[in-house]
């Protein structure tokens, strides 16, 4: 087996002294995540209000929902997404800070990213294309990240109201379920630097 439990550990221990590294195991190389396609990424993005941008990538560009809470791991919580704008994809690693007076003024990181697999059926047990999951309100997504995995469901509901359509991402049944581990509290770091939004925020003023 490649890396004892020892030698893992001593290099968590050097990665966590040296902030600007995402702990060992945690960190994505970047040139390896965006070979593969499609993408996901979560951004936590403090505006006006902190929230986490899922992103997904759909035929050339970054569907995107504005989730206040952040994903959660437990298949009881529904977490509410509110769809934005499309963005580009070369806007999947952007980290840094959106300056004052732009729109989403404030710090952004890379929260979780990687490859993801549409795992949406029809009636039939067909694959449906992600575009038309997503027109019909439907869609299932397997994702790769570092710190989410296994199945998400988007939803889409009309609970909310708002001008902007509301979704809801549901952990689904799966191995990588977790009630516990609220990864949006234990794990704030960005996949690609290891920095908080705070440091990004601080470091970049
Ligand atoms: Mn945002």
């Amino acid at each position: 087996m490649p890396g004892s439990k020892k030698a893992r550990r001593s290099g968590t221990y050097r990665d966590q002294r040296d902030f600007r590294k995402p702990p060992a195991g945690l960190a994505i190389k970047r040139s390896e995540w965006k070979k593969s396609n499609p993408i996901f990424v979560i951004q936590k993005h403090h505006a006006r209000r902190l929230h986490y941008d899922f992103r997904l990538e759909v035929e050339g560009v970054l569907k995107s929902w504005a989730i206040p809470k952040g994903p959660s791991t437990d298949p009881k919580d529904k977490r509410l997404a509110v769809q934005v704008d499309d963005h580009e994809l070369d806007y999947a690693d952007f980290e840094g800070v959106i300056e004052e007076g732009e729109y989403g003024a404030g710090p952004v990181i890379v929260w979780d990213a990687g490859p993801y697999r549409n795992i949406t059926r029809d009636n039939d047990g067909k694959e449906l294309q992600m575009s038309k999951a997503l027109s019909r309100g439907k869609a299932e997504v397997w994702l790769e990240g570092k710190k989410l995995r296994g199945g998400f469901a988007l939803v889409k509901t009309k609970l909310g109201g708002g001008k902007k359509p509301n979704w809801l991402l549901i952990k689904m049944k799966d191995e990588a379920q977790d009630a516990r581990r609220k990864p949006v509290v234990t794990q704030p770091r960005s996949v690609l630097t290891g920095r908080t939004v705070e440091e990004v925020a601080k470091e970049e003023a």
